[in-house]
C-alpha cells in the first residue's frame, strides 16, 4: 500500500497531521463552537428560493467579484461593527479559513514568516505551513491575555510578515484590547512593514465593540469575519474580510477565478436578509455563555473570562482524563491541548444543563482544583495541531 510519505510531497508536509476535531456520535455535541440553533424555517425557505434562482443560471460561471454579496456584507458591518465600510473594502471566500489562506498566499509564502500568540487558533499555524510561510509562536500571559510589551519585543526581534491577533481568542475566549492591537500594529510597521490580521470569528459574541474601526487609516490592518458562528451557518462556508481597498485588490492576485459558487453567494445573501433573527440567537447564546461561566465558577472550576460562544474551564490534573469523564456522561467537549484546560461551546439551554450536570459530577470525581492536583498553566506551549482548533 502506498503511504503519503512514499509520494514526492513537499518536505515540510512529511509526518504532519491534517486538521481534525474528533467527531463522535454522542447526544450532546459541544466541541466545535457551532451555533446549536438550526436556521429558522423562513430562512430555509428563502435559501431554497434564492438557490432555485441561482440554479437557473448554473450553466454560467458565478459573479467572480461577488458584488451583490459584498455589498450586503459591507452593509451588515456598517450597521453592526461601529464603522462604515464600502464594497471595495470587503472580500469574501469559502470560510474565513480561505480568506486567511489568500492573505498568507499574498503576504506570506516561502522565505516569509507569520506569528501568532498561543494558545490560539491552530489553523493560523496550519495554513501558514500549507502556504510555505514560516510559523513563530509568541507567548501569552498566565491569564491568556496578550502581554503587549512581550509581543512587541517578539515582533521587533523576528520581524514577521504577518501578525495574527485572534480576538476573541479561540480556544481561551479572551478578547484583545484595542490598545494592544494598536501597539502590535505600530511594532509591526516599525519592524516590517507587515500585515496585521485580526481574526474576529467570534466578534458578534463579544462584550467589547468590534476592532473593525481600527482599519481606518491603517492600510496594513485586516479584520476577518465568518458566517460559521454568529450566523449559524458553518455548513455554508462563507468568510470575509474588511480592510483597505488595496488589500482587496492584492488578494485578487491569488484567488482562484470563480472561487465562490453561485449557490454559496445566493445562500449567504438569503442569510443576510435574516440578520435580525440570527442576531437574536446570538443574544441567547451570550446569556447562556455567561451562565456557563457563572455556574462552572460556582462549582469550583477555574474559568477563563469569555467573549466568545465557548468557555475554557479547568484546571484538571490530566485534561484528557477530564475530557473522557465528561464524554462518558454523553457530552463531547474539546481537549485543545492546553494543559489543564478544556473548552465547551455554548449550546441550547438543555444541552448546557446536561453539560453542567456532567461537569459537577466530574468535578467531585476527579478532585478538580484540589491542592496538588492542578498542573501549572503553561501558556505559549505549541498545541498539538490535530486537537487544537
Ligand atoms: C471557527 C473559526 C474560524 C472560522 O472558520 P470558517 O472557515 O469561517 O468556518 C476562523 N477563525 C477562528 C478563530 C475560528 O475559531
Amino acid at each position: 500500500m502506498t503511504r503519503i510519505d512514499d509520494l514526492p510531497i513537499r518536505a515540510e508536509l512529511r509526518g504532519q497531521s491534517p486538521y481534525g476535531a474528533p467527531q463522535l456520535d454522542v447526544p450532546v455535541l459541544l466541541n466545535t463552537n457551532e451555533n446549536p440553533y438550526p436556521l429558522p424555517e423562513e430562512l430555509v425557505a428563502r435559501i431554497a428560493e434564492r438557490v432555485a434562482e441561482a440554479a437557473r443560471h448554473l450553466n454560467r460561471y458565478p459573479d467572480r467579484d461577488a458584488v451583490e454579496l459584498r455589498t450586503g456584507l459591507a452593509a451588515y458591518l456598517s450597521r453592526t461593527a461601529g464603522h462604515t465600510v464600502g464594497i471595495e473594502q470587503v472580500w469574501a471566500a469559502n470560510g474565513s479559513n480561505e480568506v486567511i489562506q489568500q492573505l498568507l498566499q499574498t503576504f506570506g509564502g516561502p522565505g516569509r514568516t507569520a506569528i501568532g500568540f498561543e494558545p490560539s487558533y491552530s489553523m493560523h499555524a496550519l495554513i501558514s505551513r500549507g502556504t510555505g510561510t514560516g510559523w513563530l509562536s509568541g507567548p501569552r500571559n498566565a491569564d491568556f491575555t496578550i502581554d503587549g510589551a512581550a509581543a512587541t519585543r517578539e515582533i521587533a526581534a523576528h520581524r514577521p510578515d504577518v501578525v495574527f491577533i485572534c480576538s476573541p481568542n479561540n480556544p481561551t475566549g479572551t478578547a484583545v484590547a484595542a490598545e494592544t492591537v494598536l501597539a502590535l500594529y505600530e511594532a509591526a510597521q516599525a519592524a516590517g512593514p507587515s500585515m496585521v490580521v485580526v481574526d474576529e470569528a467570534y466578534g458578534e459574541f463579544s462584550h467589547r465593540p468590534s476592532l473593525l474601526p481600527l482599519i481606518e487609516g491603517r492600510p496594513h490592518l485586516v479584520v476577518t469575519r465568518t458566517m460559521s458562528k454568529a450566523f449559524g451557518a458553518a455548513g455554508l462556508r462563507l468568510g470575509y474580510l474588511a480592510a483597505d481597498p488595496a488589500v482587496v485588490d492584492a488578494v485578487q492576485l491569488v484567488r482562484l477565478p470563480y472561487h465562490l459558487s453561485s449557490v454559496t453567494q445566493a445562500t449567504a445573501l438569503a442569510a443576510l436578509e435574516h440578520t435580525e433573527t440570527l442576531l437574536g440567537y446570538v443574544q441567547q447564546l451570550k446569556s447562556e455563555r455567561d451562565r456557563l461561566v457563572a455556574e462552572l465558577g460556582a462549582t469550583g472550576y477555574d474559568v477563563t473570562e469569555s467573549d466568545a460562544n465557548f468557555v475554557q474551564f479547568g484546571r484538571f490534573a490530566d485534561s484528557h482524563a477530564g475530557w473522557q469523564a465528561i464524554l462518558d456522561r454523553g457530552v463531547l467537549v474539546r481537549d485543545n491541548g492546553v494543559p489543564g484546560w478544556l473548552r465547551v461551546s455554548a449550546g441550547t439551554p438543555a444541552e448546557n444543563d446536561a453539560f453542567l450536570d456532567a461537569a459537577r459530577t466530574v468535578f467531585k470525581e476527579l478532585h478538580v482544583n484540589e491542592p496538588g492536583t492542578a498542573p501549572g498553566t503553561e501558556p505559549g506551549i505549541e498545541p498539538g495541531i490535530e486537537e487544537s482548533a
